[in-house]
């Protein structure tokens, strides 16, 4: 965030340098929560986030393909993750920043996994106008949402999944469509049920997934 304001700091809870690398951690004492519960485990060491591995930045900040070997651990998270800032005891000081986070994606909240799936650039555009999520566009979402469809392995979003892994939906989508068939079906029926859309495939993106599952 720029400001055109000098901010003078909060007062140091403790005496600690803020700048010394060697006091990180300084409060968390034996607490090891954040690092257990991270879903994706991005944290390397105590105190160090690797951002690729984190699902905020995945499922927010990404623009491209989300690492095949993350897809699993973001579970149900259709936009970003709290489980560290949840988890980590001081934050029971912090209710106010918690409650902004969860008024972000609260136009989520609000639709089911297969309202996501079927959105389209009107009803994205239409339900999230002025909000924050518009900033990961109509792809980022849906490549999002199959994620987490495939995820679920609900049999329910396979005949969604197999149009959104069709030509000429977003190739980021397809994408990620053809993975969350992949999981939901399993590889013989999903060959299957993808015939089609592999047929006439031709971007890499794309052609990457099926290579994958081949
Ligand atoms: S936001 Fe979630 S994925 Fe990212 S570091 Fe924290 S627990 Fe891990
Ligand atoms: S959960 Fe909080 S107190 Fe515990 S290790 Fe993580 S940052 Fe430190």
């Amino acid at each position: 965030m720029l400001v055109r304001r000098a901010i003078p700091p909060d007062e140091p809870v403790t005496n600690r340098a803020e700048t010394d690398p060697a006091t990180v951690g300084l409060l968390c004492g034996k607490c090891t929560r954040c690092l257990d519960a991270c879903p994706t485990d991005a944290f390397p060491a105590p105190g160090v986030v690797d951002a690729r591995r984190c699902i905020s930045y995945q499922t927010i900040e990404n623009r491209g393909v989300i690492p095949r070997e993350l897809r699993r651990g973001i579970g149900q998270r259709v936009y970003g993750c709290d489980v560290c800032a949840e988890v980590c005891p001081w934050n029971r000081f912090a209710q106010e920043g918690r409650r902004v986070l969860l008024n972000l994606r609260g136009e989520i909240a609000e639709l089911g996994l297969g309202e996501l799936l079927a959105l389209t650039p009107d009803s994205f555009a239409r339900i999230f106008r002025g909000t924050a999520i518009k900033r990961v566009k109509l792809g980022g979402l849906l490549r999002n949402a199959c994620i987490v469809a495939g995820n679920t392995g609900n049999e329910i979003h396979l005949p969604r999944l197999v149009e959104l892994a069709t030509a000429p939906s977003i190739p980021l989508v397809r994408a990620h469509a053809v993975w969350a068939v992949f999981r939901i079906a399993g590889a013989e029926r999903a060959k299957a049920l993808l015939a089609a859309a592999s047929a006439t495939e031709t971007d890499p993106l794309v052609l990457a997934e099926y290579a994958a599952e081949a």
